[in-house]
């Protein structure tokens, strides 16, 4: 239930298909509060199950490789996770924590996160302890019994005051432990992102046809016209988010907005980092339509306009979307790939801490920020790499000191501004 660690041994392509395919099915029946009307192969469901924790591992690899997919899919486990703390048994709920306590305890990585888990772990499988959680009139308030954690591992019960805090201890009392387990079971979902990026799963997808055919299955099955998971970025909303994105997608923003064009190669970046952090494909449409039917007011390079181009816009956007031509659903670039582009007269692109002179990363950063005093930064960042410069902006952003932080792209990076607590995990 709680799935740290992949299952072992050798499945047949169609089967694993088929737990793939099932749990996503299912997936989308709980997130939509109708997990009764689920007719499908229920064996690839059991909780605890080997295929069960293949779906779920195979559907962790392959939803790694865009964050669109990531956020729809994580979002599903999470309340899969949820709905099943509440209905499976007794005997279940014990066994995921004996699970937990099994998975943690040797593990040669140590981490504050798996520490907690550990912690928690055989806390609540204490005998006398579990079964006071388990009594049916086990109130919702209840403080009998209570653990302790380090607060930075569980920053949303943090946020939403649901546990009391003591010389830097979250106390987490018994009638939490559901939300305790959610909240842990977000970290790790969300630490396992951070170390999947890492190890760049799409190329390692790409050479194994296997993989890469359910992949493409899986990306088709999920995208549905590109209009997975919540809009998150709308045309009303996006001049409010803008201070929420990283200095080099908010430069081509209200580049766009004041010339009303950009250069092929920030155009293709810029929407793209509106799809992967969540703007559908219909929004996009109507944005790059309303920015491009007005005149440009500039000696940008792109002279086309939506009148005379609409088609071609269109046929782009819905292709950047996997809606068109292969199918193939691009992904926003990340810091390296940005930091190539070379700010010029035939491009506004590059990243801000690496192409821009002193006066125009002034003059940006001032323009994303509340704080008007940047010259005292601008001689740090001049001397840091781009992505460590960017990582200190964020930190003055959020008012937040975090060791060793970096930033590997401007998706991470937005994600970082709407979710700082899983910052660090
Ligand atoms: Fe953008 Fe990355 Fe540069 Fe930050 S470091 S401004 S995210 S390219």
């Amino acid at each position: 239930m709680f799935y740290i660690q992949p299952p072992k041994g050798v499945v047949i392509l169609n089967t694993l298909m088929s737990c793939v395919e099932t749990r996503i099915e299912y997936l989308e029946l709980v997130y939509n509060n109708n997990a009764d009307s689920f007719v499908g192969n229920i064996e690839y469901l059991f909780e605890g199950s080997i295929y069960d924790k293949t779906g779920h591992f195979t559907l962790r690899l392959l939803c790694s490789t865009s964050n669109d997919m990531w956020w729809y899919w994580s979002t599903r486990e999470i309340e899969l996770l949820e709905y099943r703390l509440r209905r499976v048994s007794t005997k279940q709920i014990y066994r995921m924590f004996r699970s937990i306590k099994n998975s943690t305890e040797h593990r040669k990585e140590t981490s504050l996160l798996y520490e907690a888990l550990n912690r928690i772990s055989t806390f609540f499988s204490q005998r006398e302890i579990f079964t006071h959680i388990a009594e049916e009139e086990h109130s919702t308030s209840c403080k009998a019994y209570n653990v302790q954690l380090k607060f930075q591992i569980i920053p949303d019960l943090l946020k939403k005051r649901l546990v009391d805090l003591k010389n830097g201890y979250a106390i987490i009392f018994c009638s939490k432990w559901r939300e305790l387990i959610k909240s842990l079971f977000k970290s790790v979902l969300a630490r396992e992102k951070i170390h999947l990026n890492n190890i760049d799963v799409t190329k390692l997808i790409k050479v194994d046809p296997r993989m890469k055919s359910m992949h493409k299955r899986i990306e088709q099955k999920l995208m549905r016209g590109g209009q997975i998971g919540e809009s998150r970025i709308t045309i009303e909303n996006i001049d409010s988010e803008v201070y929420n994105f990283p200095p080099c997608m908010s430069h081509l923003h209200f580049t766009l907005r004041r010339r009303h064009r950009l250069s092929h190669n920030a155009r293709f970046y810029y929407s793209l980092f509106l799809k992967d952090i969540g703007m559908k494909v219909d929004q996009a449409l109507e944005f790059w339509r309303q920015e491009y039917s007005q005149p440009h007011t500039c000696g940008s390079s792109c002279s086309h306009n939506w009148q005379t181009d609409a088609k071609k816009f269109i046929y782009g956007i819905r292709h950047s979307y996997g809606l068109e031509g292969s199918h193939k659903s691009y992904s926003a670039p990340n810091c390296r790939v940005v930091c190539r582009e070379l700010a010029g007269p035939r491009s506004e692109g590059g990243c801000p801490f690496k192409n821009f002179d002193k006066d125009e990363l002034k003059k940006l950063l001032e323009a994303i920020t509340k704080q008007s005093d940047m010259d005292k930064y601008l001689d740090a960042f001049s001397r840091q790499k781009p992505e460590v410069a960017c990582a200190t902006f964020f930190k003055l952003q959020r008012s937040k000191n975090i060791d060793n932080m970096s930033i590997s792209s401007p998706v991470q990076y937005y994600q970082f501004m709407k979710e700082p607590d899983q910052v660090g995990l």
